[in-house]
Formats: C-alpha cells, structure tokens, sequence
C-alpha cells in the first residue's frame, strides 16, 4: 500500500484530531503517502481530498473537533452515493482508507468494504455505544466535562435545598450518563437500560432528604423515556406536594468541543496507529478498538450485528452508593 486516506465522520468526539495525527504519522512511518478527505463521506463522494504530511497535523493533539471537518451525508447510504465515493478514491489512487467515527459511520465501512475497498474503522464516538471497544475516542473528556458540572450543581445544589437534574448526552445508550452519575456521586439515575418513572425519582430524593443530604441530583441520559422534560414537568406539577422544586441543566453539545484529556489523547494515538498497521497486514473490514487494555480488530460485520450492552454491575453499584 502507497497511498492511504483518513476521515472523520457523524458526531465530533474529542480525541478526532489525534487519531487523525497518528494515522498521518504512522503511514508516513511506512514510507506511505497519506492524505485526508474533508466532511467525512461527503468529501469522500465529492473528492475533498487533500495531502496531509507530518507539519500539518502538528498542533492539534490537544484540539478538540477535527481539522478535517465532520458531516453527516445521506447520499451515502444508497449504493449510488457509495459508488461515487469509491470512484473519486480510485481516481486520487486512494488504496486504503482509515474511517474514524461511531455507529452510523463504521456502518458505511463495513458498506465499503462489501463493495470491495479496503477500510479499517477507528472507533471514536462520545455516547460509547459502539461494540467492538470497550471505550471509544471522545467518552472519558466527554465524561469529565459532565462531571465537572454535576460538581459544581452540586454545591449550589446544598446551599438551597433545591433538586438539580442534568441531562447528558449518549443517544440511546446511558453510558455516559450512568458514569456520570457514579463518578458525580447522584443520588438518582434515569437511562435507557435502567428507567426509573418520575415518581419514584422524587422518592429518591425525598428519602435521600430524609437521609441528612443536603443535596438531590439527578442524571439523565437524554435517550431515556422519562428525559428532562417529562421530569421537569412532573416536579413542577407537583411542586407543592414535594416540597421543593427541580431546576434543569442540559449539557448538550457543550459535552463534545472539550480539549480531549490525556486518556483520549493516548487512546486515539493507539488506535489510529492500529489502524494503519492494519491496513498494512491487509487486514481490512475491520474497526480498530481497545479491549482489555490493547489495540484489537473486530470484524465490522460483527460490530454493526451487535449492540453494546451496559455492565450490570455499574447499574446495581450506582443504586447502592447513592444512599
Ligand atoms: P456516528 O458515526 O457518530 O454514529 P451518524 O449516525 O450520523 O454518526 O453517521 C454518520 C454518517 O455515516 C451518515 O451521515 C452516513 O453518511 C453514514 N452512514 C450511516 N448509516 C449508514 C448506512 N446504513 N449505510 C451507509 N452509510 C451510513
């Protein structure tokens, strides 16, 4: 292999912009051209294509974002739109392409990989729904960031005796929010795996009250049924009754722009080098990840097949440390 591209595609996950580095340093490492495709398959359809050496991917280890620019591109998922992608690679004499992004975008590499190119995914997404690694670029700066503001209601929230619910971000899956809530020490956690209905949640902080804390937060994954507004609504109806009132906090996208951390640094650095290294052992369909604390290859037919499962464990452990 000669000549290989790099992309980012779907949601921006902080740690893009070292991924992209490593993949452009590790192909140069090997003697290879590498170049970097703009708006993900978009630019891929359209031959956005540009050469990327060392010097210019100097500087944004520590960006969040990607310097490459992100989109999200329907075109895509037809077989047209996938042709066309495949034909502008062909024309740039592209042999390889490295696809950094989540669900949705390793689904349209395992589609490209169907069609015969060859492809290795990076597995990068902040919600962490993506099977095939046990962590995905973007969580753990996208966790501390949600973190860092439960901690601050959380003090505002003892000084006034008032319930606080922050919503996080995570799709359909409560990861992110689940850790949140543990790590943020929350005293209710509402997510898609585990739902718990607003009454009970105002028990929650009822008892929790009753307790001695001087503080109700809850943590709500924004794919859950019972999400911020129909929370919101059930405490401002029944206000009076309860006692107190809940003030909410949507995180959003402010979840997503941070400086990635050391950990997503040093996890994107691997992973798009393991990446690249793949594409040299020919071993392509596949979506570079980290498990048990190294760099695997998991066949990107199995990824897009399975759904990522939350442990158990973390939901049991969260209900017993909230008391
Ligand atoms: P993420 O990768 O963060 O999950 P999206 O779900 O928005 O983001 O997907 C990003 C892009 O991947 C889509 O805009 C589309 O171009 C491509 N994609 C998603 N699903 C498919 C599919 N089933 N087939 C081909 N391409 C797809």
């Amino acid at each position: 292999m000669k000549r290989i591209a790099v992309l980012t595609s779907g949601g921006d996950a902080p740690g893009m912009n070292a991924a992209i580095r490593a993949v452009v340093r590790t192909g140069i490492s090997k003697g290879w051209e590498v170049f970097g495709i703009r708006q993900g398959y978009a630019g891929c359809m359209t031959g956005d294509i540009i050469p990327l050496g060392a010097r210019d991917v100097g500087g944004i280890i520590q960006q969040g974002g990607t310097i490459l620019g992100s989109a999200r591109c329907p075109a895509f998922t037809t077989e047209d739109g996938r042709r066309q992608a495949i034909r502008a690679l062909r024309q740039h004499n592209i042999e390889g392409l490295v696809v950094i992004g989540g669900n949705g975008s390793q689904t349209g590499s395992y589609e490209l990989h169907k069609m015969g190119f060859p492809v290795v995914g990076v597995a990068s997404t902040i919600d962490n729904d993506l099977y095939g690694s046990e962590i995905t670029i973007g969580v753990d700066t996208a966790l501390n960031i949600a973190l860092e503001a439960i901690d601050r209601l959380k003090v505002t929230a003892s000084s006034h005796q008032r319930a606080f619910l922050i919503e996080v971000m995570g799709r359909h899956c409560g990861y992110l929010a689940l850790m949140a809530g543990i790590a943020g020490g929350a005293e209710a956690i509402v997510i898609p795996e585990a739902e718990l209905p607003p009454d009970k949640v105002a028990d929650e902080i009822q008892e929790a009250y009753e307790r001695g804390k001087k503080h109700g937060i809850v943590v709500v994954a924004e794919g859950a049924r019972y999400n911020a507004e129909k929370l919101e609504a059930y405490f401002k109806e029944n206000e009076e009754q309860l006692g107190f009132d809940l003030r909410v906090t949507k995180l959003g996208h402010v979840q997503r722009g941070g400086e990635p951390l050391a950990f997503d640094r040093i996890l994107a650095t691997r992973i798009g080098a393991g990446a690249v290294h793949a594409l040299e052992r020919g071993e392509t369909g596949k979506l570079a990840g980290l498990n048990n604390g190294d760099i695997t290859l998991t066949p990107l037919d199995e990824v897009v097949a399975n759904k990522k499962s939350l442990n158990p464990e973390l939901i049991e452990l969260a209900g017993i440390l909230a008391k």
